[in-house]
């Protein structure tokens, strides 16, 4: 391997013991394999994924198993320079700034060979006797709560100069938005979107979408977002709605003079939301679910069937979406960075988690700066 020969045997990481129970603790330092980089993290940012894996655990899956006291470092939406190569690596060079996606699909199944590597049929399985080689750091392999991580050449971004470490974090998430835009069918400039929700993946996918020219670009949130709402307008949303203000469905029809929109991203995991999305686009139209709620709901399934309305579920950021969302960072398309609102320390992950959580001081994207 070639490394920063300034490197020490250990780092600070924190591991998820018991649901709910954060503990910094020391590592060894992690050695890049194969096709392999080491990552010196300069920040990560914590996603409401987090906040689910370090209460309930799921989707993380640590060894066949719910992640709970096993050495697991949670964290997955982080950025950083690369201090060591593993074998054969030359795509990347020490010293370059990168951010990553959190998936490296095993490259052998059905899915990966498909380019869903999101969706990887050997999902968790790079353990013991069922080492397929699937990495989703943060969800099944250590994660970016600490200060080094290994990730697999193909989930490396460079980070654009300019982009700070803060938002760079953020590559990610407009990589998220990127790609449900990719399942939506891609070319939307000049067609219209609703996108449901104005959290860190809504906002995103404003400016994404905004970026790609569709027109307009409807934002929707409730009375508590107005904050995110006023974000979203500086992010390119033409129209924001205020649901209970005015109903979000009319509002829709008032904007779009009766047609509906061609598409809705649903960023919400509001109960209703599908069917809510389902009167918002037109006869045709195209639903993309990148948010749910916890319990089983109550789909009008007749309606989207009697006017083919097409519904698709994203888990991430597939199909190398997050470089091109990376690409339009850099072209400075969408104030990114303006979703970062607060910054902690490596020392203060459970603050930084809780201050996510409940989003405190109208707290939207938190980052931990190492
Ligand atoms: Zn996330
Ligand atoms: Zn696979």
């Amino acid at each position: 391997m070639q490394q920063d020969l300034r490197l020490p045997g250990t780092m600070k990481a924190w591991v998820l013991d018991a649901p709910g129970e954060l503990r910094l603790t020391q590592k060894p330092l992690p050695q890049p394999g194969a096709a392999e980089v080491l990552v010196r993290i300069g920040a990560t940012a914590v996603c409401a994924t987090d906040v689910e894996i370090i209460g309930h655990g799921e989707p993380a899956m640590i060894q066949g198993g719910l992640p709970f006291n096993r050495n697991f470092t949670p964290g997955h939406e982080y950025m950083g320079t690369v201090v060591g190569l593993g074998a054969g690596v030359d795509e990347f060079a020490l010293g370059e700034r990168v951010a990553v996606e959190i998936h490296a699909g095993c490259g052998r199944c059905e899915r990966c060979r498909e380019g869903m590597y999101t969706a990887c049929l050997n999902y968790g399985m790079n353990y013991g006797g069922h080492d397929k080689g699937h990495r989703a750091n943060g969800f099944t392999t250590d994660g970016g709560f600490a200060e080094y991580a290994v990730n697999h050449v193909n989930t490396l971004v460079r980070v654009p100069s300019g982009v700070s470490d803060e938002a760079a974090t953020l590559i990610v998430t407009a990589g998220t938005a990127m790609y449900g835009l990719d399942v939506l069918g891609g070319l939307v400039a000049g067609q219209a979107i609703a996108v449901i929700g104005p959290g860190p993946i809504g906002l995103m996918s404003v400016g994404v979408a905004k970026a790609l020219g569709a027109c307009p670009v409807i934002l929707i949130g409730t009375s508590r977002d107005a904050r995110r709402l006023e974000l979203g307008r500086r992010l390119g949303a033409d129209e924001v709605v205020t649901a209970g203000e005015e109903d979000a469905v009319a509002a829709v029809e008032r904007i779009t003079r009766g047609r509906g929109v061609h598409y809705a991203m649903e960023c919400s995991g509001a109960p209703n939301a599908l069917n809510d999305a389902a009167r918002m686009v037109s006869r045709g139209g195209r639903i993309c679910l990148a948010a749910f709620p916890h319990e089983p709901v109550l789909v009008d399934v007749a309606r989207l069937v009697r006017n083919n309305i097409y519904v698709f579920g994203i888990r991430g950021e597939g199909r190398s979406a997050t470089r091109r969302a990376a690409a339009l960072m850099a072209q400075q398309r969408f104030p990114a960075q303006l979703i970062h609102t607060h910054t902690f320390a490596l020392e203060q992950v459970p603050e930084a988690i809780r201050y996510a959580r409940e989003r405190i001081e109208d707290a939207i994207k938190v980052v931990v700066k190492m």
